[in-house]
């Protein structure tokens, strides 16, 4: 081979450009890969051009691959169609502590495993905020606003859920079945808006919802404070419900004997092969409560009681218990494909889809806050974006 062979000629950018987005790079961190392997590093001019050439083929092959995904979804369940929901948020809530800006929601054929559809609120679009303290008296110019709610961030999850199920209608995709959590907003509305659709609760939102009511009980009573306790709870509820699928006398009869039994009373469990007290009474030790002994207190064994028997008597839903796994997972996947502080082909990405007037105005807008004014519009297309590796 001679000498004077340029690399540029061999290196084929769109790969490139497409590698850099599947790794969660940045053009920074693709130049400093590139210069690091003795490529020549590609500059914004051209990632520009190559995103122009391909950035709308990625969103339509996104967009074309949810509807494909219904077709298949539909095929494969002559009977019912069954889907989990779940919410994905930019910031992270806990407890009762969601204040997110934006939140992304999608639904999951129980069949196909494959993403149905997406959703995307967003409470801020930076050009509009940026363009009114700037300008207070003007109107902002059309642009592809991101701001789409305006309401708490804890009830975007009900209106995505609504709006992809009528999203779903609409493309003629009925929905028998609804996995998702255990709130009880969703399945109020659900029910008002779309009758025809069971709501059903998913496994992982039951156990953490229980979990969490334990760590309420465990701020009054010291017994529940020590370490294993609550683990060992939340285990014997967990097997009740998983090992008895669709058997929900089972479930209830599994849930019924877990508090006497953990108050030492096991007269419940001699059916029971989990506990071993019958076999040997006399030395029969807990394994996972403190000093292998039984827990005391009267008024927490009543508090229990409550508790799991609001459980028993749900103990038919408990039977038909979905998951969200898989939303959890296409959560996980946008949080590592678009690190919050990564997106920049994204921005890129959107440019090209903004008309040549609001790419003027961003450029006006050279200050500090420009990653930020880019940041919320791009949101629409990274869940697309990530839609197609999800579904390949
Ligand atoms: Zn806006
Ligand atoms: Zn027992």
């Amino acid at each position: 081979m001679s000498e004077n062979i340029n690399i540029l000629d061999f290196l084929n950018f769109e790969i490139v450009f497409t590698g850099m987005i599947h790794c969660g790079f940045g053009p920074s961190h693709l130049r400093n890969f590139l210069m690091e392997c003795n490529l020549p590093p590609m500059s914004e001019t051209t990632i520009q051009k190559i995103q122009k050439k391909i950035g709308q083929t990625i969103i339509d092959c996104a967009v074309q691959s949810c509807k494909e995904a219904r077709q298949e979804e539909i095929d494969l369940s002559p009977e019912k169609v069954q889907v989990s929901f779940d919410a994905g948020w930019q910031k992270r809530g806990s407890g009762f502590n969601y204040n997110s800006n934006t939140g992304h929601a999608s639904l999951i054929g129980k069949k196909t495993g494959k993403v149905l559809a997406v959703n995307i609120r967003s409470k801020v679009c930076k050009i509009c905020d940026t363009f009114t303290v700037q300008h207070p008296n003007e109107t902002v110019p059309y642009h592809d606003c991101s701001r789409n709610w305006s309401g708490s961030s804890t009830a975007m999850e009900v209106d995505m859920a609504l709006n992809l199920l009528g999203e779903m209608e609409k493309e003629g995709c009925h929905v028998d079945i609804f996995h998702a959590d255990n709130d009880s907003s969703t399945s109020g509305m659900l029910k008002s808006e779309f009758p025809n659709t069971v709501k059903m609760d998913d496994q992982n939102h039951v156990k953490k919802g229980f979990t969490k009511q334990l760590y309420e009980l465990g701020k009054r009573y010291k017994e529940l404070k020590q370490a294993e306790v609550i683990p060992y709870i939340q285990r014997c509820f967990v097997y009740a419900i998983q090992s008895n699928a669709g058997n929900s006398t089972k479930i209830h009869e599994d849930l019924d004997r877990i508090v006497p039994h953990i108050f030492g009373d096991h007269n419940k469990c001699r059916t029971a092969q989990w506990c071993t007290y019958n076999e040997n009474p006399s030395s029969f030790r807990y394994k996972s409560l403190p000093g292998g002994r039984p827990l005391q207190s009267e008024d927490l064994k009543k508090e229990l009681e409550d508790l799991v028997s609001k459980y028993k008597n749900r103990a038919e839903n408990l039977s038909q218990l979905g998951s969200t796994q898989a939303n959890e997972s296409f959560n996980n996947l946008v949080a590592t494909k678009a690190p919050k502080s990564r997106y920049s082909f994204f921005i890129w990405l959107k440019k090209f889809i903004l008309n040549q007037r609001n790419i003027k105005i961003i450029k006006m807008k050279k200050s500090h806050n420009k990653k930020l004014c880019y940041k919320h519009l791009i949101l629409k297309n990274d869940k697309l974006y990530y839609l197609l590796f999800y579904n390949l």
